[in-house]
């Protein structure tokens, strides 16, 4: 397992988001969570990349549990690539810049290094021109393609995907999916939130519908998406397809 979730529990105030939730990710795997509008899809990815703070319940890493209090959570952090729906480039950088900032500036990596290793991811996902440019200059598919590679520099064992289709024209959704799916072909472990059933079946090896706080039900698409157990899934998926 690359990653396992026990028990979690996540409270705002009085509003319990995550109650007990448990979830397992195996490398190579590819993860999609599913579930209706603030269900805590987000809240989990970010838990998971210690960006919250968990109540109860643990998570681990590649075996290590990370949300023991004596962790450091830069170094875990390194190791775990996040993207959000919002690109969240920084518009004065170009695209070489917002990728190589946190590895040369957090993480003490020589710069040319960094260099060269952004180069080459973009170079692998078909922007290797767009180096040079600033971001307000890139379409919106191309924008969140380069906040990928922001998220793959570190060569992250686990990769979480926040709705990263969600702000796009749908005209540039496919740009994104497809470097998504090219990422699952190299044996990217992920982990992805999407409110896109389709993306879900074509690209997830399991779907898990979260409600309530937990995993209600999981399985492959075809069964969770053709065939779900619980009348709940069932209510959800009849909402939305
Ligand atoms: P989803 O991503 O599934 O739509 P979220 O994880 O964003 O759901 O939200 C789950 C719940 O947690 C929602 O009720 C939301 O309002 C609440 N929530 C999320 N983040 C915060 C926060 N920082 N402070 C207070 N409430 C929050
Ligand atoms: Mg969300």
């Amino acid at each position: 397992m690359i990653l396992s979730c026990r028990g979690l529990r996540k409270v705002f105030g009085p509003n319990v988001v995550l109650d007990g939730l448990d979830l397992e990710v195996a490398e190579h795997e590819v993860v999609a969570l599913i579930g209706a509008s603030g269900s805590g899809k987000s809240t989990l990815l970010r838990c998971v990349n210690l960006l919250e703070e968990i109540d109860d319940g643990t998570i681990h890493l590649d075996g290590q549990h990370i949300t023991d209090p004596r962790v450091n959570q830069d170094k875990v952090r390194q190791r775990i690539g996040i993207v959000f729906q919002s690109y969240n480039l920084f518009p004065h950088m170009t695209v070489l810049d917002n990728i190589t900032l946190a590895p040369v500036r957090v993480h003490k990596r020589p710069a040319k290094q960094a260099a060269a290793q952004a180069r080459e991811w973009l170079a692998r996902v078909g922007l290797a021109d767009k180096a040079g440019e600033y971001p307000d200059r890139l379409s919106g598919g191309q924008q969140q393609r380069v906040a990928i590679v922001r998220a793959l520099v570190n060569s992250p064992r686990l990769l979480l995907l926040d709705e990263v289709t969600s702000a796009l024209d749908p005209e540039l959704v496919g740009e994104v999916l497809t470097m998504i799916r090219d990422l699952k072909g190299e044996g990217m472990t992920m982990v992805l939130a999407t409110h896109e059933m389709g993306f879900a079946r074509q690209v997830a090896d399991r779907v898990c519908f979260i409600d309530g706080g937990r995993v209600l039900e999981q399985g492959p698409p075809d069964q969770l998406f053709g065939d779900p157990a619980e009348p709940r899934t069932r209510q959800f998926l009849a909402r939305i397809i």
